[in-house]
């Protein structure tokens, strides 16, 4: 197969890629599950926007303050001033957000916000915005997309990419040779026993970032959510109570049902507190209190939260239910610059699998769909220029149709020792995980 451009991954990243890019354009967009089964779909909180000019320095502070500082200055000035314009196009992909009885957007607050800036879509922003996005994908008529395929490697020389070899949804290894190939693969919590993430989102990407040796970026940078529901049931995702339920009034109890601390601390923060309080009481969870949010509020802003306790026994109007820390986010990833473009010629990577450095030492919360937006838009105008003033090299002639198939054969043992290769990969991420700890 071949394409112009080849994006990896389905999720609001890669979808909003394709939308952005040019229809004269062949593009391929392969998907290692079925389209739904992305965090894009999973996101519940909402998706942060600059509220008018006065909130500017306020959302720039509280992303820098939750991020240790260590965040890129002027990458998250890009996402800020993006914004609106993002939004404006999520509204021309008929995405709605909800809104008061004037018609206006509502806006609300998570931990670690002084304001509310924060747009949503009852408790299922992420799939109202990513189903939107799909549907105006699949009325593209250049864009072609294979479900259940995973890039299992990438056609690498030369430090030019050259597309991806797939494993396709009857399991045969294929090659897909492209212009440009866009990485949107999102985190890697599949890596974790504990995650709120889809169980097939493995780091794919960033394993073949080791394995080429494509610059990374502060990758051993993980956010723990401080609060998904507890389940002995270890083999399942996840489930998580939004921080935004936080936002709204609950709090957070120990085993005696004392409040143990202010929880709208950031992320990082509060998962130590809980974690300190779940070793002191020798619990394996802490409580959380949705009783103070007024019923007609848990009705219309959480109502997935409200049924999923009650699958599991919990009336969150009458009692609390029990909340433990997990893997949640990937604030490190594939090193890109501004225009989301890799170390690695004709590649680049976008959403969660890239670091721009939007987020620094730790994630403000709802500002990852943003910049996944932002920044996978910036990604499709540096493609669709002539020329992008990077360091673009033309693909050299050698390195063919035939050529690249002459590789397949060489490999493909190897692609098809499926075990081997997934362990092999996931000790890659771990390993290098482990080394830029060590580093610091
Ligand atoms: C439970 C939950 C709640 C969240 N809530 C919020 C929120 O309220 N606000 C917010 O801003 N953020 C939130 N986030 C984070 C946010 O959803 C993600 O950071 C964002 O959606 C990432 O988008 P993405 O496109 O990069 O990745 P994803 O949406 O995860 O998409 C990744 C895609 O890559 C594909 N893929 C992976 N590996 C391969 C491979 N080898 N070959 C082919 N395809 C592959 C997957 O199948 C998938 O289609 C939440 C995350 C979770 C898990």
């Amino acid at each position: 197969m071949n394409t112009d451009i080849l994006i990896i991954g389905s999720g609001c990243a890669g979808l909003y890629c394709a939308l952005q890019l040019p229809e004269e354009k062949k593009i391929t967009i392969i998907t290692k599950s079925d389209l739904e089964s992305s965090d894009s779909f999973l996101a519940q909180g909402g998706m942060c926007v600059q509220r008018d000019e006065s909130d500017y320095e306020s959302f720039m502070e509280d992303t820098l303050k939750a991020g240790h500082y260590e965040n890129d200055r002027h990458a998250v000035d890009v996402m800020i001033r993006s914004s609106k314009d993002v939004l404006a196009d999520l509204l021309s992909y008929d995405v709605e957000f909800n809104r008061d009885e004037d018609g206006e957007l509502l806006y609300t607050r998570e931990g670690a916000h002084s304001n509310k800036r924060i747009l949503f879509h009852a408790d299922i922003t992420g799939k109202e915005i990513t189903s939107k996005l799909l549907a105006a994908v699949k009325k593209l008529s250049n864009v072609t997309i294979y479900e259940h395929t995973a890039m299992i490697d990438l056609l690498v020389k030369e430090n030019r990419c050259y597309g991806a070899v797939i494993e396709n949804a009857d399991s045969e290894i294929e090659l897909i040779t492209a212009e440009t190939t866009v990485l949107a693969t999102g985190g890697i919590g599949g890596l974790y026993a504990h995650s709120t993430n889809f169980r097939h989102l493995t780091g794919d990407a960033l394993a073949l970032a080791v394995k080429y040796g494509i610059a990374l970026k502060d990758i051993d940078y993980i956010q723990i959510h401080p609060t998904t529901f507890y389940t002995k049931d270890k083999t399942e995702r996840s489930f998580l109570i939004s921080e935004s339920v936080r936002g709204e009034g609950a709090k957070l109890r120990d085993k005696n049902g004392n409040r143990f601390v202010n929880e709208l601390l950031p992320r990082d923060l509060l998962t130590k507190a809980i974690l300190e309080q779940m070793e002191k009481d020798n619990t394996e969870f802490v409580w959380e209190d949705l009783r103070e949010i007024p019923e007609e509020e848990l009705n219309s802003h959480f109502p997935n939260i409200v049924k999923h306790c009650k699958e599991h026994g919990y009336d969150v109007r009458k009692e609390c239910i029990p909340v433990v820390p997990a893997q949640h986010y990937f604030m490190g990833g594939i090193k890109v610059n501004d225009v989301s473009k890799t170390s690695m010629e004709a590649l680049y990577a976008v959403g969660e699998t890239a670091c721009n450095g939007v987020h620094g030492k730790n994630r403000l919360a709802s500002n990852s769909l943003l910049e996944s937006l932002v920044f996978a838009k910036r990604a499709a105008k540096d493609i669709s220029k002539e020329n992008t003033g990077l360091e673009k090299t033309k693909p050299a002639d050698i390195y063919t149709e035939e050529y690249w198939q002459m590789f397949l054969r060489k490999n493909m043992q190897a692609y098809k020792e499926e075990q081997a290769l997934k362990e092999n990969y996931k000790e890659l991420v771990l390993n290098e995980i482990e080394k830029a700890k060590e580093a610091r």
